[in-house]
């Protein structure tokens, strides 16, 4: 496509033109992150030996993945490489590492990061075991030999090799070399690179040498108490190993080139799998890092001007490794047993995001059941509360594909008919929009994503204007009605003081729909309002047989304060609900931080982790899915849906009455 073919050409420029960092311009144009997704085996004696795989590879770039919405479907997805489950060690080094080797001798930096969930082959990949050696002690074999070949006598260049081996732990950088040193500070000097002063360096000579260092750091790190183990899997390991050279001859120029080596925090979900107190908060600090390593990861590839290295320790310290003219690799490592799937889904809609996914990422196409059985999930593993998900329909999705944000071709042939922007999400509409504008500023000569006329497109951006300013209005009337519950509230308890204890008179005065006495009004969704409606008896009532109407008598309501709340939400028809929670579901899945401060009880910071959720999880499928968002509670989340639906729902249709 046009836009990744150019990105492929910055890549590729960046790489070449740049011969030392003496003397080179501080912003380079950034360089594509390259992504890479590995598949492990089904491993011996672990639970899930024996399912058929929901995952497979197509060919040395794409995988597709089994699709629990609708069993006849595949998600589809293309990488730089694909490495299957039969691949070898050999095959990852030296097809995604051995490559950017050379560049460190070029005075570069470098960084090959190890991705995944817990358990599918992180480790592995990157340290391997005696027999089968990973990523870095074959690297470190070659890149000793290399710099042993070119800093020999009689060659220009003298080179020397040190090594530091760190952790990044709840966001503090310890030395895993010294095991006394305290959270250290990253740095930047005058001309850009980061150091770490304090931290431990090692030279090493040969092979030896670094694993004298490092084995006993590592073993201390991967092996022994469970307590470690668990540490080792929310804590990010950071090789580093530095190659220096210094000319020989005039001029005596001297060279650094940085190789990172990365074994990064699980990806899991943590939250799913129960994690409670501290190991919940460790997790909130491992998305943190991850999500921005997400963030940076696609500001680079999308050569957004803002790359958010520094909001996270992880970023700050490869700001001069990742981008610019370094050489970065990302290994997302799967696992295929039926377990895993939703944080496989997770991990490769991470590793996608900035990537174009082939065709689109619901095909209908059959497979065949003994090669990839259908995903067959618990109602627990599928999250959230036992309600259905929202059945999405083939045209949603075919939006939702774009989530990724591939600023592709497809995307513009698929977007070009009027007809569909008309209908499609003002948020997502807006998002576009302001990508073609930004496109456009940059000098872009390529296809508007949108190519719809200027006229139309004007009317478009109208509309989008229009529907913020409904959402502001929205909003006065959310907070008028507020208010008058407050102000009705206040007249109820002084009511109530002056008639203790017939304490339900006010209620008298006020007629309400209802089918039955009250016990709770509470908001649920379509399908579970639906189905109450149905039933006459059921405990919870949200109005909708008009013909029953009956005054509320003061003995029917025992609870008169929660009674006043509830009034003006039972007069919101079920229709009009899942109305208010679908704006909320879309506001969830395509509002910008700033929409959703729009919201009721949804801050700055709330807004940044709802915002920060979705990119690493994917769209909420249902508005309770909040819930699982770090740092909001079960609690917070009722109360934001009461405060939000029926605003939303209530001004959109119920007028005056
Ligand atoms: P992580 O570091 O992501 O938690 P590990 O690397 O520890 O995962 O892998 C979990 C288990 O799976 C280990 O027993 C490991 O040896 C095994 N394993 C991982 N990848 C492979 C592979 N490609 N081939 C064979 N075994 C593997
Ligand atoms: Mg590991």
């Amino acid at each position: 496509t046009k836009a990744g073919g150019s990105r492929d050409r910055d890549h590729l420029g960046a790489g070449r033109c740049r011969p030392s960092k003496i003397g080179a311009s501080r912003r380079p144009p950034p360089a594509r992150v390259r992504v890479a997704v590995r598949l492990r085996p089904f491993v011996d004696g672990t639970v899930g030996a024996s399912d058929t795989p929901c995952v497979r590879g197509m060919d040395s770039c794409s995988l597709e993945i089994a699709n629990w919405r609708n069993h006849q479907e595949t998600l589809k997805y293309q990488f730089d490489a694909f490495y299957g489950e039969r691949s070898t060690q050999q095959d990852i080094y030296a097809g995604s590492v051995q490559p950017i080797l050379r560049h460190l001798l070029e005075g570069q930096n470098a960084s090959v990061l190890a991705y995944g969930p817990t358990g599918a082959g992180k480790t592995h990949t990157m340290l391997g075991s005696p027999e089968q050696p990973g990523v870095i002690p074959r690297a470190l074999m070659d890149l000793l030999q290399l710099t042993r070949e070119e800093g020999a006598e009689g060659r220009p260049w003298a080179l020397s090799v040190t090594m530091s081996y760190l952790e990044i732990y709840q966001e503090k950088v310890l030395d895993l070399l010294d095991s006394t040193s305290g959270d250290l500070v990253i740095r930047e000097d005058c001309r850009g690179n980061i150091l770490i002063p304090g931290l431990t360096q090692k030279p090493i000579t040969s092979f030896a040498d670094f694993e004298r260092h490092f084995l006993p750091a590592s073993r201390n790190r991967t092996v022994g108490a469970t307590r470690l183990n668990q540490r080792s899997s929310r804590s990010h390991a950071v090789l580093l190993v530095k190659v220096d050279q210094r000319e020989r001859l005039a001029p005596f120029r001297q060279r650094e080139g940085k190789l990172y080596l990365i074994d990064l925090a699980g990806s899991e979900d943590n939250r799913r799998t129960g994690n409670k107190g501290l190991r919940l908060k460790e997790s909130g600090a491992i998305n943190a890092s991850l999500f921005v390593l997400g963030k940076v990861v696609d500001a680079l590839n999308q050569g957004l001007p803002r790359v958010p290295y520094r909001d996270s320790k992880l970023t700050r310290l490869l700001q001069d490794s990742l981008g610019g003219s370094a050489h970065s690799i990302l290994i997302a490592n799967i696992a295929p047993e039926r377990h895993f799937y939703l944080d496989t889904v997770s991990a490769l809609n991470f590793a996608a995001r900035t990537k174009e996914v082939i065709n689109r990422p619901f095909t209908n196409e059959s497979l065949q059941p003994h090669v990839l059985g259908p995903v067959k999930l618990s109602q627990k593993e599928l999250l959230g509360p036992p309600e259905a998900k929202r059945a999405r329909g083939p045209e949603e999705e075919e939006i939702g594909s774009l989530e990724p944000m591939a600023a592709s071709a497809s995307a513009s042939q698929k977007l070009s008919p009027l007809q569909k922007l008309s209908s499609m999400d003002p948020a997502m509409l807006e998002r576009l929009l302001s990508l073609d504008r930004l496109l456009a500023s940059q000098g872009s000569q390529g296809a508007p994503l949108l190519s719809t006329p200027k006229r139309e497109r004007m009317v478009l951006m109208k509309t989008v204007e229009e529907k913020d300013l409904e959402i502001e209005r929205l909003k006065m009337k959310q907070k008028e009605l507020e208010a008058k519950v407050l102000a009705q509230k206040a007249e109820d308890s002084k009511e109530k003081e002056n008639h203790c204890p017939t304490i339900l008179r006010p209620l008298l005065h006020r007629t309400v729909t209802v089918a039955k006495p009250l016990k709770k009004a509470v908001v649920m969704p379509l399908q579970l309002i639906q189905e109450q409606a149905a039933s006459p008896n059921a405990e919870i009532h949200i109005l909708k047989n008009k013909g029953r109407k009956r005054k509320l008598e003061s003995l029917d309501a025992p609870e008169p304060e929660e009674k006043a709340e509830d009034c003006w939400e039972l007069q919101i028809s079920p229709e009009l609900l899942a109305h208010g929670r679908q704006k909320i579901l879309d506001l969830l899945n395509e509002g910008s931080a700033r929409d959703l401060r729009s919201l009721q009880r949804i801050g700055p910071k709330k807004a940044q982790l709802i915002v920060g959720w979705r990119e690493l999880h994917g769209p909420f499928s249902q508005v309770e899915d909040l819930e699982r968002v770090e740092g909001i509670t079960g609690k917070q989340m009722e109360s934001f849906l009461k405060a939000n639906i029926l605003g939303l729902a209530a001004g959109q249709r119920c007028g005056p009455s």
